[in-house]
């Protein structure tokens, strides 16, 4: 296998990043066709960061130029070749994971312990998962008298992935790793939020991938988005990010009628049954309020308490809450760090005011936090809001914040029809000692995921995607690799002589 290396000039000189890069098109760093370049900031105190070039169409072009001219090859790969790129991809992110862990950090917010424990090492394990499954990429014979079907899984070809702000490197070892264990090459497209870790993380292996099989191009949505994913040569499309832009993106699809993989948004519910250890669950329905400073989309931001309860567990609720440290995200002790972006910080303020105005009754927090020595910083109180109606808007719409709505319920119908009526339908909590009770309720919810007795209970090769408008398809275990492959039939005739259909 060829690589070439980044030219000397463009290594970083000292530190974990670079001040500027480039789009990383044939495994070469280039600048790129516009001079408009695009501020990563730190969202502790909205500093610069670093730059990138703003892509444009013409840098789409060379990214799919690359990436095709590199497919053939790299289709030609062994299961060994291609797992011996992916797992070394593993070991060298982690050899300097508390670099990239802090590179997270930094560009979108989530505290040091969040990405040192948790979003890292679930990135490593996506390309070591994917090593492994680069030799289950196999297809199936049949036998039927004298015919034999081969069922081969082909890759597809130069996918086109589009990622969001929220968790950039894990996000890209989770679209990245299966693409090119099934043999794809593939153009990403990061937020132009937050994709320092992805570039720093590009200088890392870039003499471990084959020039061309991954290519980043920066920029905006629509200006790299449309030529990417509208392009003939681009043969599948897979997005993490917002229903608004699935809807566009699925428009572009449609021009070359290529498959699509979309996972989107939710707006979770997580249940509390009155025989729960409420204390679990007063710390777990916590963690989905701080866990990423509530800019997850798995969080269980509806909360639903039995009647019984309900006051004995927002007493404790709003206790763990009240001792999660809201400050710089770089110190271990604190729990909630900054929102990602200015966008983002005013987004969740309008629902903190919406949220009083609907009527709901605050029960924590509300407005924007004070942080010594980060007055510039992205910071909101950790909310709760309780005597929430499931019709309200805070109850409806993904806030994508530290945001927590209570529900009170007592009948079990009910709770499941007012637990289903939200458009998402991304994943669900249940917390209760009765574990009939738990898999009855599991089963009725409309949700791609349900955690029981233990919410963001992330377990290796376990499939997240969405029902209804969270999505469709499974990404993060080994069912992806359905959706980078696709299926050809050969059947073969093991009798012989003509048919004799014609005399
Ligand atoms: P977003 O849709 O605004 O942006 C996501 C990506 O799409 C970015 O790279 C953006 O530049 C790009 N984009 C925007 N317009 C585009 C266009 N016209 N063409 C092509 N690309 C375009 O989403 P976001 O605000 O970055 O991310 C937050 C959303 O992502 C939330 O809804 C969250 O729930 C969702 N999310 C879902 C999952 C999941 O696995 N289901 C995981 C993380 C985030």
């Amino acid at each position: 296998m060829t690589t070439t290396p980044v030219p000397e000039a463009q290594l970083p000189a000292t530190g974990i990043h670079r001040p500027a890069y480039g789009h990383f098109i044939g495994g070469r760093w280039a600048d790129g066709a516009s001079d408009e370049r695009i501020t990563l900031l730190n969202p502790a105190d909205n500093s610069v960061l670093a730059t990138v070039p703003s892509g444009t169409a013409a840098d789409v072009e060379q990214a799919i130029d690359a990436a095709q001219r590199a497919f053939p090859s790299w289709a030609a790969t062994s299961p060994s070749q291609r797992q011996a790129v992916l797992y070394e991809l593993a070991q060298r992110l982690r050899k300097r994971a508390a670099d990239f862990a802090l590179l997270d950090t930094l560009n979108h917010g989530p505290t040091i312990t969040e990405t040192s424990g948790f979003f890292v090492p679930l990135a490593i394990e996506q390309f070591e998962l994917f090593s492994g499954a680069a030799w289950m990429h196999t297809g199936s014979t049949r036998v039927s008298g004298e015919r034999l079907g081969l069922v081969h899984r082909e890759p597809l070809g130069v996918c086109a992935q589009i990622i969001p702000w929220n968790a950039p490197l894990l996000m890209f070892a989770a679209k990245v790793a299966p693409a090119l264990a099934a043999g794809n090459t593939v153009v990403v497209k990061p937020s132009e939020i937050a994709s320092l870790s992805v570039l720093a993380f590009l200088d890392e292996v870039s003499d471990v991938l084959p020039p061309g099989t991954v290519n980043v191009v920066n920029g905006y949505g629509p200006a790299v988005g449309e030529p990417l994913v509208t392009d003939p040569r681009v043969r599948k499309v897979a997005f993490t990010g917002s229903r608004a832009t699935a809807r566009t993106l699925i428009g572009y699809a449609a021009a070359n009628i290529i498959p699509q993989t979309m996972e989107l948004g939710g707006k979770s519910a997580n249940i509390v049954c009155a025989d729960a250890d409420l204390d679990a669950a007063a710390e777990g329905a916590a963690m989905c309020v701080v866990a990423n400073k509530g800019e997850f989309c798995l969080a269980g931001s509806r909360v639903f308490v039995h009647d019984e309860v309900l006051d004995e567990f927002l007493d404790k609720f709003t206790g763990v809450l009240g001792r999660i440290k809201v400050g710089d995200p770089t110190d271990r002790a604190t729990g909630l760090g900054p929102l990602a972006s200015r966008a983002q910080l005013k987004k969740v303020t309008g629902y903190l005011e919406l949220g009083q105005a609907e009527g709901a009754r605050l029960v924590c927090g509300g407005t924007v936090a004070t942080v010594d020595g980060f007055a510039s910083g992205n910071f909101v109180e950790p909310t709760v809001f309780a005597d929430v109606d499931n019709t309200m808007r805070i109850a409806q719409e993904e806030i994508f914040g530290p945001v927590s709505t209570v529900q009170r319920w007592t009948d079990e119908d009910d709770l499941i029809a007012r637990a289903n009526a939200s458009e998402y339908g991304l994943a669900g909590g249940v917390w209760t000692s009765d574990l009939r009770r738990a898999h009855r309720i599991a089963g009725r919810l409309d949700t791609g995921t349900v955690y029981i007795n233990q919410y963001y209970n992330f377990m290796e090769n376990m499939p997240i995607g969405g029902y209804k408008q969270s999505g469709f398809g499974r990404e993060f275990s080994h069912e992806v690799l359905e959706h980078y492959t696709q299926t050809k039939a050969v059947i073969v005739n093991l009798r012989e002589g003509p048919l004799g259909m014609f005399g």
